[in-house]
């Protein structure tokens, strides 16, 4: 399992997270067999954005009907940490269903990307998998 993105696409994630700071952004993540294909900002409702996020649900359903429907096909979630590792916090893996979707996490340097299941090494929720990014510097990759 891995997570293939474009540098290009990243970098437009990653200029979005810096745009936004010191508040998290998130969004949704689309395409198959772990390549996003494309993304969708979402505004974050969170009711503290500085720490924490949550996906504006009409983009949340909009997407799972667009799934439904024969649309793209939902791959899972990014959302940033303006001033932290890239690493899920326990919020995030207590808010992350184990669906198998995967989350991308990232800060203006960093990116990583995690795969939401049953009994994850990690807060019980996630393992690290690869982010796969050609052309990216500095990014620090999961195992
Ligand atoms: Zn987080």
């Amino acid at each position: 399992m891995q997570l293939f993105i474009s540098s290009a696409m990243l970098a437009e994630l990653q200029q979005l997270a810096l745009a936004a700071v010191p508040q998290e952004i998130c969004g949704m993540l689309f395409g198959r067999d772990g390549r996003v294909d494309s993304y969708r900002a979402a505004k974050n409702v969170a009711d503290n954005p500085l720490r924490h996020f949550e996906i504006d649900p009409a983009i949340l359903i909009g997407a799972e009907r667009g799934q439904r429907d024969g649309g793209e096909p939902i791959l899972g979630y990014y959302h940033s940490h303006p001033g932290g590792t890239v690493d899920p916090s326990q919020t995030d893996a207590d808010s992350a269903a184990p669906d198998g979707r995967l989350w991308l996490i990232l800060n203006g340097q960093d990116a990583a990307a995690w795969h939401a299941i049953e009994n994850g090494e990690i807060y019980g929720r996630f393992r690290a998998i690869l982010l796969d990014c050609p052309g990216a510097k500095g990014l620090t990759a999961g195992e």
